[in-house]
């Protein structure tokens, strides 16, 4: 525990990149350590951030990165952070380093937690082999990609009839897919069936096509319905286990609970980006809300 920081930042997409960037700007001593796990890696082009729209997540990753380790005052790594706890000047933070870095081990007066969500998606075969191409699950980011498509939106949740009429945004050709499991009351399948949107119930086997371009959907039973394309609804987690010993305050989905500055109930601990309610989920969002909890923090620390 050598050296002693103003910010730590956990977490190194849009919401701590925009963070660490204010932040050094402040003239705030700033550590970011990033797990390096974007989570849109799957995906080739990042859409709606403006004057970036479509560019590669990494790229966008890439310029961030390299324009907050521009500033003398911001030690920019790749390493995992595994532990954060309560200390006499603020907080310990333990990293493990990553790609050949070095571990970490820091005192920081503030902790800014942008460590994002990871998502499980239904356990169909060869689904990941469309994630990013063909299929989706962010409309908003790759909806207008998809326009007059045919398009199977696919879940196990109990939000599919929203996400149907959602669809109906970029296109009239619609099918739910439950895999038998999703949820479909029986008067919102009626009022999908007036929108000529079908409820297929049986459970999906795999994806058919070809170098991922999707051609269909193949059911337990050996019908292929065609599809060209789909959004799929992951579920989504909130891991940052490494706060245990501070024990924030969450949502029922563990989302971190924070007021308009991005503080949680413990002082000295923000939250920023999709690990915080209520989104939406988009890079710029993300960007945004860390831009506002870094002026937050800068105003807390006179
Ligand atoms: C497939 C896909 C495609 C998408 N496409 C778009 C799009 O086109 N346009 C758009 O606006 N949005 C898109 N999104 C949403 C967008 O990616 C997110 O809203 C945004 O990345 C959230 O930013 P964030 O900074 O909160 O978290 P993230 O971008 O998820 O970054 C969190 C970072 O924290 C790191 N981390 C996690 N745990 C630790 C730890 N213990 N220690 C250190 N680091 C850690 C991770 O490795 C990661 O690098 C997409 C999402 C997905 C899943």
């Amino acid at each position: 525990m050598s050296e002693t920081f103003d910010v730590v930042v956990i977490g190194g997409g849009p919401a701590g990149l925009s963070a660490a960037l204010n932040l050094v700007r402040a003239r705030k001593r700033v550590l970011l350590l990033d797990g390096n796990r974007p989570r849109n890696a799957a995906t080739l082009f990042s859409h709606g951030f403006l004057t970036r729209d479509g560019v590669s997540p990494l790229e966008l990753r890439k310029i961030g990165r390299e324009e907050v380790a521009g500033y003398a005052n911001a030690d920019v790594q790749f390493a995992r952070v595994t532990r954060v706890t309560a200390h006499d000047d603020g907080f310990r933070v333990e990293a493990e380093g990553i790609r050949g870095s070095a571990d970490r081990d820091v005192v920081t007066r503030r902790v800014l937690v942008a460590t994002g969500l990871t998502e499980t998606l239904p356990a169909i075969g060869n689904m990941r082999a469309y994630y990013g191409t063909a299929l989706h699950s962010c409309f908003e980011c790759d909806g207008y990609e998809k326009v007059g498509e045919e398009l199977a939106i696919i879940g196990e949740s109990d939000d599919l009839y929203e996400r149907a009429l959602l669809a109906t945004v970029w296109s009239d050709d619609v099918i739910v897919f439950t895999n038998g499991v999703g949820i479909v009351s029986d008067s919102d399948e009626r009022m999908l069936s007036d929108r000529n949107i079908p409820v297929e119930r049986r459970e999906v086997a795999e994806f058919v096509g070809d170098r991922g371009q999707l051609s269909g959907l193949k059911l337990v039973d050996g019908t292929i319905v065609p599809r060209t394309a789909g959004f799929v609804r992951p579920l989504w987690h909130a891991t940052h286990s490494y706060l245990d010993a501070l024990q924030p305050r969450t949502d029922e989905l563990g989302l971190l609970l924070v007021d308009q500055g991005g503080r949680t109930n413990v002082p000295g601990l923000y939250a920023a980006g999709d690990i915080t309610p209520p989104g939406p989920e988009q890079l710029i969002v993300a960007a945004g809300a860390g831009a506002r909890v870094s002026a937050a923090i800068v105003r807390d620390s006179i």
